[in-house]
């Protein structure tokens, strides 16, 4: 059995990336992968300007006129001035353009302008409140190379060096069924012995979120026949990604149909929860996973086996974030399998803290109310004392 960061490792070396690019629109690619290297079309700033309000001068001139400058013209924002007149001074605002031949800008507040005539203070040097041209980036600087994943600050950065457009990869497009007789539609009646279905809700809206292109494929009975079918038929997919039937019960179908139908690249990780997951390839080009059945173990291999799988097919390189957390409670349990649990990270007069929640039964929903990260107990923990420092995976930031 792999260990999570072979299984990892395995899904970085099998995964086969997207080859068609698109363009599209500023607006429309948050979340979507660079193809193509970004770069700027114009200086930033595109000329010197001023930073703040005030007054625009040449500090030569200063002394010898008593600090005192009569006011002549103005910058303001969106056009250029003519040239400073030796000897004066001249109004502009933040943004506008340094005239030719002024070498300063003096804050408003710190002049007193009567009569046409503008009063400086001595300690006036040259370079004060100036944004020089290109000092931000330069025209033809890189931008982005391919693989950025791309989120607003981004944007107003491509924006800003004058980029309208970019390539990025397409977006995966992932198929996604739930497998088990048991499963039944919330809004319907629960007759004895069957279950509401929630994993195929849960993965179609992370993938969404993921900003890729999620299709619900429904759910299919324990039936090798229905799921061969659905392989078979769905080879245009990016990703296949089935939710049950992973384990080694009677009815565990999908590593059967797998295994006839496709290559299988792995069939169970030393981890807890989240022990029978697969990852494997159909046809030439088609990736599936098959996440095991139990909801939480399916939002962990989610997690820690799909999110990169996809980041990876879209050229992006996987770079998980953890963070150091003081644990405020204790958790034992016997070495073996690297284990998450799920866990709630607040911050404690400016320390990171983490409870690890009551309930970690890989069947038990409750605890995901409280839920905004995974503490990551290593595979030869015996587990941890209130005040240890543990490895924590945030997820959403903003739960309240
Ligand atoms: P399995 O992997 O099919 O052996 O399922 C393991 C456990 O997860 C069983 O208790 C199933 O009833 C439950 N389960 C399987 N699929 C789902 C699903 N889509 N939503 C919620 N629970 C599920
Ligand atoms: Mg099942």
């Amino acid at each position: 059995m792999l260990s999570l960061e072979q299984a990892q490792s395995e899904i970085l070396t099998r995964i086969r990336p997207a080859r068609e690019i698109e363009t599209v629109a500023l607006d429309q690619a948050p979340g979507r992968f660079v193809a193509a290297e970004l770069r700027a079309l114009v200086d930033n700033p595109a000329f010197d300007n001023s930073a703040m309000d005030g007054y625009a001068l040449n500090t030569a001139d200063l002394a010898g006129h008593d600090y005192r400058l009569p006011l002549a013209g103005e910058s303001s924002c969106g056009d250029m001035p003519g040239a400073l007149r030796p000897g004066t001074a001249m109004r502009i605002f933040t943004g506008a353009p340094l005239p030719d031949g002024a070498d300063t800008v003096v804050i408003q507040e710190d002049v007193k302008a009567e009569d046409g005539e503008v009063a400086f203070p001595k300690s006036v040097r040259p370079d004060q409140h100036i944004r020089r041209r290109g000092e931000d980036f330069r025209k033809s600087d890189l931008l982005y190379a391919p693989g950025r994943r791309l989120t607003a600050y981004d944007l107003a950065l491509i924006s800003s060096a004058g980029v309208s457009t970019i390539p990025v990869y397409k977006k995966a497009r992932v198929l996604v069924v739930a497998t088990g007789d048991e499963l039944v539609a919330p809004g319907t009646p629960l007759k004895p012995g069957r279950i509401y279905e929630s994993n195929r809700l849960a993965t179609l809206v992370q993938l969404r979120q993921m900003n890729v292109t999620a299709v619900d494929g429904g759910t299919l009975r324990d039936d090798p026949d229905a799921l061969r079918a659905l392989l078979k038929s769905n080879a245009d997919f990016d990703f296949i990604i089935t939710s049950g039937g992973a384990s080694v019960g009677d009815y565990d179908l999908v590593k059967q149909v797998f295994s006839e139908i496709g290559e299988i690249n792995f069939w169970r990780v030393r981890i807890k929860p989240g022990k029978p997951v697969a990852f494997g390839r159909v046809g030439e080009s088609t990736h599936f996973f098959a996440l095991p059945g139990n909801p939480v173990s399916s939002l962990v291999t989610f997690k820690l086996f799909v999110e990169p799988a996809l980041i990876a097919w879209h050229h992006g390189t996987p770079q998980p974030l953890e963070l150091p957390a003081v644990t405020a409670n204790g958790f034992r349990r016997r070495p073996g399998r690297t284990e998450f649990l799920r866990a709630r990270l607040q911050t404690d007069e400016g320390k990171l803290t983490v409870i690890a929640l009551r309930g970690q039964g890989s069947h038990m929903l409750g605890p995901l109310r409280e839920t905004n990260a995974f503490i990551r107990v290593d595979a030869d923990s015996s587990g941890f004392d209130l005040g240890d420092v543990v490895a924590v995976i945030p997820l959403t930031l903003d739960v309240s």
